[in-house]
């Protein structure tokens, strides 16, 4: 079907889409499919229409963050309901929305058949947002003043295929609307053509009515005819509409979804709203199925709705599985089989058939060459095209490994040559970081891709991957990390290759690095093509693209676009306010200590937990995450049911319980902790004292008795009524002449993890490598949730009659808070010295934190704990100038090392 995508022209300045919560979304043509999460619409959801109803903003509040965590991109919010005040509801949810971080992160569309609605959205919303939606409907005039209005309020558009005579149903109407549109918007109102993403309509088929018969085909080639020649415009669609007709026969709806979807992003509609529980995917559809959808999408035959009706009463129901197909495909040919087993994963059969391939090839190395590859070929261009997912890839993987280490001795002993690889990239994890998930998955696909992989490991010094990059003679070198210090090593590897004059590219990825520091600080200072990566399928198309032997107009490419991205970058208008951190701290959040309840700790002073009893945690684990580093995303324990990656889910998870039952029953993982709970009061607004008390037992390591923690204030100018948060607010001013109480922890379960992954990884098996890391961090997270719990009920003991689930506990709906170090409230990497300062933690439990102040064993967890009732987690926003320049004097350090450690919270960088 490729040559139905659309030609879309190269303008000499290419412009994207460019939305933002808290971070920004780039809407780039290698971007995937951008899915708007549509549950916070009261039209389209009757539990959120309840909520909103009954004012349980809460809530509906975690209806929006079930979207975020499922993968929306983007929020659409509608309060379109004839019993609402609409208005209302629109300025409360979305700001309730600003004071949650994790939901924030995310561009919000404004969706409003009102537009007085959706200007009262506008001016509280944050970030760059979509209005949902303008159109001519009501004639030029109105058109053009709602447009100039979005421009001003900076937000792109949603422009609906209509007119003053209505929708647009045919492809002439669609193409004529959307150009007239787009005329008006572009150069009459000099609206930003990238900001401008059209609905062309998409309207159900198989109705048996005639005149819908075009319905689906119209609506790609207007997507098409738009992407091609109305410059920069985008184009959404809601796509569950168009199987409107089979509603109760969802085989067939998800069918219909799911093979429209497939067709409608091949001819460039780039956006949308998509029911994920509503979708099968495309290549699972039984082709039977497949063929009389299409057959209707595309209007193929005269009598397609009919047949698609009768196909349709065969498949009611469930979709079965065929237990005794399961083994059939050993009897296929034994190419079929190899590829079989590597798609699949399986490695019951591979040595057997390897060996079967052996014996008839003239040299091993060809079964590598021609057996193997053939098979890995195929996982990955499903992988590429989204049609596998990482789980499996990296199942794949372990099964050529064991297939390339079963051949090896031969190849050796006959000295029949080498394997020949594609090219040989270098990977590690910088100096000061311990994280390596997401690189070793990284590797692991790329090893999947033919290239040979040498991975230096973790907290690798610049001279050893400047060295070995030299010596291997390497095509590319992949840096990693995890925690934002690694961002300034990344930067002084990069200076320190350019000083060597190494000519090798470099690739970019982990969970701080974004292509905006790799544009603004790692590009500039290597003479060389420099490209950011953030999941581990656009790693082999970027390799791929870096390695190919034409590969000047590629590399030319990607420094332009780096080049330009860094210039709008650095010269984007200020984008919001900042007050300065006096104000702010006129601002702050008040408490009233004479009347606020303070309770004291049952026991003060340090505690120290040797061996923890690890099968205790269990309960505690929070699954969601760990089923996101597997590139898995939704709410556990719905995405076992999920559509579209239950299966995949389901399998991980088995796989998971199986892995963390040896973990219990061989006591395979140490867990240890240190925590303390101490006098504390606030001085000079934002710092916190904490004072070691008499009770301590090993008081000994600190001489002065007290620490100081230097909290950091939000510097955002707010609304009228909302502070500027500091962590210090929640604990009493030393002036109140209240005593008041803080603590702090620090947990681990990463005793053994190293030496155990070590272990899979000689045998070949990557899988359970990254599934050991990824649990061992599950356990850690339980450990903290679980020692905060013994602390709030009985060692604090100020919540000593709570009585809350496991899924409270997630939602973190309990008294108190324990922010850590390096996250929203906190983003200050240094305030984890204080802490192992105060707890003495190095020498207590033998955690240690590296250079960038990682802690090292990785599935450790730090923070402090804050009992008062008021106390909430808040993100930290960016800071100004003065507000780092006050930090560095507190902390007695140079403003130029002050900035190293904030860098990435600057609001000037
Ligand atoms: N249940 C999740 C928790 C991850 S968040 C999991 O198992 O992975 C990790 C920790 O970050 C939280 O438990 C809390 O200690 C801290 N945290 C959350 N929000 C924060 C914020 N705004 N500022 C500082 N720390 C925060």
């Amino acid at each position: 079907m490729s040559e139905t995508k659309p030609n879309i022209p190269k303008t000499k300045h290419q412009k994207y889409l460019t939305l933002s919560g808290l971070e920004p979304l780039v809407v780039t043509p290698e971007s995937n499919f951008i899915n708007v999460g549509e549950r916070t619409n009261v039209t389209g959801s009757r539990k959120f229409l309840r909520l909103i109803k009954e004012e349980k903003f809460d809530e509906a509040l975690s209806v929006a963050r079930d979207q975020v965590e499922g993968g929306a991109q983007i929020l659409d919010v509608n309060m379109d309901e004839g019993m609402l005040d609409g208005k209302y509801a629109m300025v409360k949810f979305l700001n309730l929305i600003a004071s949650e971080p994790d939901i924030a992160r995310i561009p919000l569309m404004i969706d409003s058949s009102k537009w007085d609605i959706i200007e009262a959205g506008l001016q509280v919303a944050q970030g760059k947002c979509v209005v949902n939606s303008i159109s001519l409907k009501e004639g030029e005039q109105e058109f053009k003043r709602q447009a100039k209005l979005v421009k001003r309020y900076g937000a792109a558009v949603i422009v609906m295929a209509f007119d003053e005579k209505g929708q647009a149903d045919t492809y002439q109407r669609r193409i004529e609307i959307c150009k007239r549109s787009y005329d008006i918007l572009v150069h009459e109102i000099h609206f930003p053509a990238q900001d401008i993403i059209f609905d062309p309509n998409i309207f159900p088929v198989a109705t048996g009515m005639d005149e819908h018969r075009l319905n689906a085909l119209d609506f790609f080639n207007a997507t098409k005819w738009i992407r091609e020649n109305l410059p920069h415009a985008n184009v959404s669609g809601g796509v569950s509409n168009v199987s409107f007709s089979f509603r109760g026969n969802n085989t067939v709806r998800e069918a219909i979804n799911a093979s429209f979807l497939y067709h409608a992003i091949q001819h460039g509609m780039n956006l949308g709203i998509v029911n994920p529980t509503m979708l099968e995917v495309y290549d699972e559809i039984p082709k039977d199925l497949l063929q009389h959808v299409e057959d209707v999408l595309f209007n193929r035959r005269d009598d397609a709705t009919q047949r698609l009706l009768d196909f349709a009463e065969t498949v009611k129901g469930d979709k079965k599985e065929d237990a005794t197909k399961v083994l059939e495909w050993r009897n296929e040919a034994l190419q079929n089989r190899i590829t079989h087993s590597l798609v699949k994963g399986i490695d019951k059969f591979i040595i057997e058939d390897v060996e079967e391939a052996r014996l008839a090839a003239t040299k091993p190395i060809e079964v590598i060459e021609d057996n193997l590859m053939t098979g890995m070929n195929v996982v990955g261009d499903l992988f590429g095209s989204g049609k596998m997912f990482l789980p499996q890839v990296v199942k794949s993987a372990r099964v050529m490994k064991k297939a390339v280490a079963y051949l090896q001795p031969f190849i050796e002993a006959g000295k029949h040559g080498k394997q020949e690889f594609s090219g040989k990239i270098l990977m590690a994890t910088v100096k000061g970081d311990v994280h390596d998930i997401g690189k070793n998955i990284v590797s692991v696909v790329l090893g999947c891709n033919n290239y040979e992989i040498i991975d230096l490991g973790v907290m690798v010094p610049p001279e050893k991957i400047i060295e070995t990059a030299i010596k291997e003679n390497v095509d590319v070198i992949g840096l990693s990390g995890l925690i934002t210090p690694s961002l300034d090593e990344m930067v002084y590897v990069s200076q320190e290759m350019e000083k060597k004059n190494l000519n090798i590219p470099l690739i970019i990825g982990g969970a701080t690095t974004s292509r905006a520091h790799t544009s603004v600080k790692i590009a500039p200072k290597y003479n060389n093509t420099v490209v950011h990566i953030n999941d581990a399928s656009r790693a082999v198309t970027v390799v791929g693209n870096l390695l190919q032997k034409n590969n000047k107009i590629y590399k030319a490419q990607i420094r332009e676009e780096y080049d330009k991205f860094r210039t709008q970058f650095l010269k984007r208008g200020k984008q919001k306010d900042y007050i300065s951190i006096d104000d702010a701290r006129k601002n702050k959040f008040k408490i009233d200590w004479s009347t606020s309840e303070i309770v004291k700790p049952k026991k003060l002073g340090i505690q120290i937990i040797d061996d923890f009893n690890i099968t205790a945690l269990e309960p505690f684990i929070d699954w969601s995450p760990f089923f996101r580093s597997w590139d898995l995303h939704g709410k556990y324990p719905d995405i076992l049911t999920d559509e579209v990656v239950g299966t995949q889910a389901q399998e991980l998870f088995k796989d998971a319980q199986e892995l963390l039952k040896r973990i219990f029953d061989e006591k395979l993982l140490k867990a240890k902790a240190v925590f303390g709970l101490f006098p504390a009061n606030t001085i000079n607004d934002d710092d916190i004292e904490i004072v070691l008390s008499p009770q301590a037992e090993s008081r000994d390591h600190i001489e002065d008795k007290r620490v100081t923690f230097l909290t950091l204030r939000q510097q955002l100018s707010k609304r009228e009524g909302v502070p500027n948060l500091a962590l210090s607010d929640f604990v009493a001013p030393k002036q109140s002449g209240v005593r008041d109480y803080m603590g702090a922890f620090c947990v681990s379960t990463g005793f053994g993890t190293a030496a155990l992954a070590k272990q899979f990884e000689t045998n070949h098996d990557d899988y359970n490598a990254i599934m050991i890391k990824a649990l061992a961090d599950r356990l850690a997270e339980a450990f903290a949730e679980y020692l905060h719990k013994e602390v709030r009920t009985k060692f604090w003991g100020y919540a000593s009659e709570e009585n809350l689930t496991n899924d409270d506990l997630i939602k973190e709906s309990y008294k108190g808070i324990r922010p850590a170090p390096g996250y929203p409230a906190c983003p200050d990497h240094l305030e984890k010295k204080t802490i192992w300062k105060l707890l003495n933690v190095e020498k207590n439990i033998g955690v240690i934190l590296t250079d960038s102040l990682a802690m090292w064993p990785a599935a450790s967890v730090s923070g402090y704990y804050f009992g008062q009732t008021e106390a909430k987690y808040f993100g930290l926003g960016k800071i100004s100038e003065d507000q780092l320049k006050d930090y560095a004097k507190r902390r007695r350090i140079s403003e130029d090392e002050a900035r190293k450690w904030l860098n990435p919270n600057l609001a000037e960088t």
